[in-house]
């Protein structure tokens, strides 16, 4: 059990599940005119309007996670 979650943590430092649920601020989002989520890019979402920003920016500005394309959470 222990050695499972310890495999787990070490595998977990460069695999890319890791980055997509924190991520550094510097990450590319992206946010719509209307809607309070943010959204990675080719999110079904982002077909009316699809304004740049920053994963910091997105969370400052009180965005939330989109729920059908998961993108990063800020890890501050
Ligand atoms: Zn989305």
């Amino acid at each position: 059990m222990t050695l499972a979650i310890v495999t787990v943590m070490i595998a977990g430092g460069h695999a890319d599940t890791i980055s997509v649920i924190a991520a550094n601020g510097d990450t590319v989002v992206y946010i719509t005119k209307t809607g309070d989520c943010y959204h990675k890019d080719g999110c079904s979402s982002l077909s009316h309007s699809k304004i740049q920003t920053t994963l910091k920016d997105a969370v400052d500005n009180g965005y939330r996670p989109c729920k059908r394309c998961k993108p990063p959470i800020f890890d501050n």
